[in-house]
């Protein structure tokens, strides 16, 4: 199966890309909303976390507590460490096994996983055919992640500052969309790289990821 990889700084748009994607006809994996499912009340994650963290890092609802999490790994790089020791592996897990239930479904025409860190991370560029880029400028990526999320700047340029440079990710596109500009947009991108994929697809039908 054709399987792409979406990647983008934060804020650049890339749900709003994914979204597009999925209304024709892709399967779509989004490792971030993985990460939410696993630290969600009963989520995958939540017993190691509470072994690993203590009570207190979750909320009451039983969530992980995303803020109080994000402030102790951002001071505390082995935090970081342990956290990661317990999300990644079951997020790498679930990724699999939904890219096995596509696979085997035969409803879609390809594949897209949506991940953030995928420049950053090396594995991840090895395991896709293509990697799409979604691109805007660093200032535009502030004034909506400022707005979406209520950060202040200087918490977008800290979080923007441990990701890929704008050039870097770039560096490793196949493919491009352009977000810089309206919403609107969008659509005729996606379509036009929608096509592609499908030609693709049907050009080499036993392109996989391993
Ligand atoms: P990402 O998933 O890459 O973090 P999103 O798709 O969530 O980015 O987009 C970030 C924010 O910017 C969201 O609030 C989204 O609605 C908004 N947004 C995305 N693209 C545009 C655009 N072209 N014009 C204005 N706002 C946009």
């Amino acid at each position: 199966m054709l399987e792409i990889g979406l990647t983008g700084g934060i804020g650049s748009g890339k749900t709003r890309v994914a979204d597009l994607f999925a209304a024709r006809g892709a399967a779509i994996i989004d490792t971030d909303l993985l990460a939410h499912e696993i630290t969600a009340p009963h989520g995958l994650a939540i017993p190691a976390l509470v072994e690993a963290f203590g009570p207190q890092c979750l909320r009451p609802d039983g969530a992980m507590d995303r803020d109080a999490m994000r402030a102790l790994v951002f001071a505390d790089p082995a935090a970081k460490a342990r956290l990661e020791a317990i999300t990644h592996p079951l997020i790498r897990q679930l990724t699999e096994s939904r890219a096995a239930a596509v696979r085997a479904g035969g409803r879609h025409p390809y594949l897209i996983y949506v991940v953030p860190l995928l420049v950053e991370s090396g594995s991840w560029r090895q395991r896709v055919g293509r990697v799409l880029v979604v691109d805007c400028s660093e200032a535009t990526q502030v004034a909506r992640v400022m707005s979406r999320n209520g950060f202040t700047r200087p918490q977008v340029e800290a979080i923007m500052a441990r990701q890929a440079t704008r050039a870097q990710r770039l560096a490793q596109a196949d493919d491009v969309i352009d977000n810089e500009g309206r919403p609107e947009a969008l659509a005729p991108q996606v379509e036009r790289l929608d096509r592609l994929y499908r030609s693709q697809a049907a050009a080499a039908p036993l392109h996989t990821a391993d």
